[in-house]
């Protein structure tokens, strides 16, 4: 699963390395990518390329799998405890590697804090509900604290340097920046052993750099090239990806209207888990989740204090 694509006949690790520097990183991505751009991209010569790319595409004509197989398959998912017991029973456990879970929500509803505490508790050990991996934290609005990961990882009896030492920062200034930081983040993630990619907030950049009607076309292109991207991630490399999305108040709006907020049915299409927070009566949140494969629609409560996502007490 991890090296998808060395499993195509004529690709070693120096060819694999050069594909995942142009962010193909899975056998499909090989599979539709013309061979030209793959020559020019990486110095590959086209003959070699257009070999690869007919492996790629042979591969997966036979990887038809019978639902038994699936199901073995899907025994390999892996998933990270939120840390609050409310929250992981609604999400049936935790965050789930290969797929991509979205947290919708007004401003201060607690998306930051819950990536926040994610990138801490995927270094917890597999009997405590992390997956022994690191976070690569994709910032694109500045509201990433060092500080908050050393309040959070005591609680999960972290070591909050060593928690940081775990989580590989980076901040994204514009869109371009941000889909480059996940085009390069292959060797990033074999390096450091990540489990978990936040981005923090998705389309914040996109939405501010396409503004209108007149862009949605090509906002939302970029915006599917980005996310086909990260969930590419996170099949190869069985890692969970986690992603903000700051949106109104209202669903109704949200769902009576796809092009408001920017995004909403590339991500609806492409996000395998959506879950949405609201603000409630003394100072506690909702979360609900919503357009899941396997998820009853439900509800949860949860609080944020100093020490991170907690659940109410009784
Ligand atoms: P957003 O959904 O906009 O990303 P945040 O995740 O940043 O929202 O959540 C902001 C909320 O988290 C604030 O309203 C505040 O109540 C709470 N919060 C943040 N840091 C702390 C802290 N150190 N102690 C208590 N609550 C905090
Ligand atoms: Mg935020």
């Amino acid at each position: 699963m991890t090296h998808a694509l060395e499993m195509i006949n004529g690709i070693g690790p120096t060819i694999a390395s050069k594909l995942r520097g142009i962010g193909i990183t899975s056998i499909e991505a090989l599979a539709v990518t013309p061979p030209r751009f793959i020559s020019e991209a990486t110095g590959i010569s086209e003959k070699v390329a257009i070999q690869l790319c007919k492996n790629a595409r042979e591969l997966l004509n036979i990887t038809f799998i019978t639902a038994d197989e699936y199901f073995k398959r899907r025994l390999s998912i892996g998933k990270i405890t939120t840390g609050c017991k409310a929250l992981d029973n609604l999400l049936d456990g935790g965050i789930e590697t290969g797929a991509i879970t979205e947290f919708a929500g007004e401003f201060g509803t607690g998306k930051t804090q819950i990536a926040h505490q994610l990138s801490v508790t995927v270094q917890l050990p597999k009997e405590e509900g992390g997956l022994e991996g690191a976070t690569l934290y994709v910032d694109t609005e500045g509201t990433f604290r060092p500080e908050r990961i050393v309040q959070i990882a005591p609680r999960f009896n972290l070591d909050g340097k060593e928690a940081l030492r775990n989580i590989v920062f980076a901040r994204a200034y514009n869109s371009d920046h941000q889909m480059l930081i996940i085009d390069e983040a292959s060797n990033v993630i074999e390096e450091h052993n990540v489990k978990l990619i936040v981005v923090d907030s998705l389309i914040g950049h996109f939405r501010g750099e396409f503004p209108g009607r007149e862009n949605l076309a090509l906002r939302q292109q970029k915006l599917n090239r980005h996310i086909r991207q990260l969930l590419s991630l996170a099949d190869a490399y069985n890692l969970a990806v986690i992603v903000t999305n700051q949106v109104m108040a209202n669903p109704a709006i949200f769902f009576g209207n796809p092009n408001k907020p920017a995004g909403g049915h590339v991500l609806a299409h492409n996000c395998t888990y959506r879950v949405w927070l609201r603000k409630a009566k003394g100072n506690k949140r909702v979360a609900r989740i919503f357009d899941s494969p396997m998820h009853p629609e439900a509800e949860c409560t949860f609080q944020i204090n100093e020490i991170g996502i907690v659940d109410i007490e009784e």
